[in-house]
């Protein structure tokens, strides 16, 4: 296994749409397993492959407070929505930034699993949350959109500040910012 580098805000790559997957092999679990370690390295609830510079439409998450409830989702689709709710959200590629986003607070999700087989489920609270900020990424959104033009450019000023468009390498000590983060 390895750990990926993570793209960081606002790196342009972060804005690119990822494409349905159709080629179910050890490739794809190899890389599945990767974006795991890395959640899991950063740490992190979740991530989505377009956060390390992958077009695949996969996410994985992981809510749990053992860590060791990982879901690997492929082609995650949400099929119903509804209620709202506020949570104070974090993104690994946008580290040490928190702040409020409101979503749908029950949602219905069709996803495969990495050998294919399709599956559906629901979710509420901090899984419904994490899992429509992944289904974002893959969509080119990153949760500051949601956010005003003011705080937006504050975070980009100071990200790219911070970062200079360089990714977070996998060897670099986690910052301890990112707990929590999707
Ligand atoms: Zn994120």
């Amino acid at each position: 296994m390895a750990l990926l580098d993570i793209l960081v805000y606002p790196d342009p790559r972060l804005r690119r749409k990822a494409s349905e997957v159709s080629v179910f092999d050890e490739g794809l679990e190899q890389f599945a397993a990767d974006m795991a370690e890395t959640m899991y390295h950063a740490p992190g609830v979740g991530l989505a492959a377009v956060q390390v510079n992958d077009l695949r439409r996969l996410i994985c998450v992981d809510v749990s407070e053992n860590r060791d409830d990982l879901r690997v989702l492929v082609n995650p689709r949400i099929v119903e929505k509804d209620g709202q709710q506020e949570y104070e959200e974090g993104c690994l590629s946008v580290p040490g930034v928190y702040a409020s986003v409101t979503r749908a607070e029950h949602i219905r999700v069709q996803a495969q699993t990495i050998s294919g087989e399709p599956f559906e489920f629901e979710a509420e609270g901090l899984l419904a949350v994490c899992i429509q900020h992944e289904i974002d990424h893959l969509d080119g959104k990153v949760f500051v959109d949601y956010l005003s033009r003011l705080k937006q450019d504050r975070i980009r000023k100071r990200l790219v500040k911070e970062y200079n468009g360089q990714p977070i390498s996998a060897s670099d000590p986690a910052p301890a910012a990112s707990q929590g983060a999707l």
